[in-house]
């Protein structure tokens, strides 16, 4: 423990990593809590198009690098540790995780989400040996392999996309009949030659052996079921928000989303949320960045004001 810090800023990704930037420079002293790596959802990006500034795209480690060493020149504190939970009664604030305790005049949420699991057998049996939810991280281990991605929003797409360069096949498995994914992300994956697609289709089971060698899938429509062989599942059906934590601390929505209002405030004075934590989030790394620089401003306001 280091003293009573202004804010302390839970989770390291974009969100928080931004928050971090406005709170240093604006003279507060700074802790960025992380449970374990900073960059948060995007660390294994291979590249992102779509944050403003970048026309060629940047990978995920080259931004979250940027972004820290920008925050670390303004005097950035760094703990890492995971976050058990709050004492927002008593003031400073205090944050709890396995071994610490940090006293903070105001924190900013800004824990993320995490990957849904699909909870079919051999989901968490064959984790690492088949089953993954990384592609960049893994892909190689399928090179010239056939494998599927199951999913249909901007991640199984964009992750698909990019195992067509390593694998023989990629084999899109969706339970409705239309892609969530944005307009460019379908276009790329219908004009892919080495994409192809199973609409209706659930995957329910996956099996194999030292390895994953196929999956069971059922036609939501027809309730046909049939075996599909393939090396990897590489699953991408979305994310629930990481606050378990906060639970009976912090309002909620029923999905977990924590309750803010336009400036990022919490119902508890001092304690602000960002990102795809809060509720409404569009759950883009340019609204992280800008929901975090909001909270970071709202709670130099409230310590300006308290
Ligand atoms: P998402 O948009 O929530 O999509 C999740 C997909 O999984 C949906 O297609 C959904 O089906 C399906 N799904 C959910 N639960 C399922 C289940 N139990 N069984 C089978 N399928 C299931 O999540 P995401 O693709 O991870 O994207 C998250 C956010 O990050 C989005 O805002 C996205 O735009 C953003 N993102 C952007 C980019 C990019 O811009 N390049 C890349 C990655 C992520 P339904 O469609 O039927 O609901």
């Amino acid at each position: 423990m280091s003293g009573v810090y202004d804010v302390v800023i839970l989770g390291g990704g974009v969100t928080g990593l931004s928050a971090s930037m406005y709170s240093v420079r604006a003279g507060l002293k700074t802790l960025l809590l992380e449970q374990s790596m900073l960059g948060g959802q995007i660390i294994n990006a291979d590249v992102i198009e779509n944050y403003p500034g970048f026309p060629q795209g940047i990978t995920g480690p080259d931004l979250v690098m940027a972004l820290e060493e920008q925050a670390s020149k303004f005097g950035l504190e760094y703990a890492f540790g995971e976050v058990l939970g709050l004492d927002v009664q008593r003031r400073p604030i205090t944050v709890r995780t396995e071994g610490d305790e940090f006293l903070a005049r105001s924190i900013i949420i800004s824990t993320g989400g995490e990957r849904n699991k699909l909870g079919v057998p051999g989901e968490d049996e064959f984790e690492g040996r088949g089953v993954s939810n990384c592609a960049t991280c893994d892909g190689y281990f399928f090179a010239n392999q056939e494998v599927i991605v199951v999913g249909g929003g901007d991640s199984a797409i964009d992750e698909g996309l990019y195992l067509t360069q390593i694998c023989s096949k990629v084999t899109v498995v969706h339970r409705r009949d239309q892609l969530r994914a944005s307009h460019i992300l379908q276009q790329r994956a219908f004009g892919n030659p080495k994409m192809s697609f199973l609409f209706d289709t659930a995957v329910e089971s996956i099996g194999g052996d030292e390895a994953v060698r196929g999956v069971g899938l059922r036609n939501l429509k027809t309730e046909e079921r049939r075996e599909f062989t393939t090396a990897g599942v590489f699953i991408y059906v979305g994310y629930h928000p990481s606050t378990r934590p906060f639970r009976g601390v912090i309002p909620m929505d029923g999905g977990g989303h924590l309750m803010v209002d336009l400036s990022m405030a919490t119902e508890v004075p001092g304690v602000f949320a960002a990102g795809d934590c809060r509720w409404h989030s569009a759950r883009q790394l340019v609204n992280g960045a800008g929901d975090g620089v909001t909270a970071a401003l709202s709670a130099y306001a409230y310590l300006e004001s308290s």
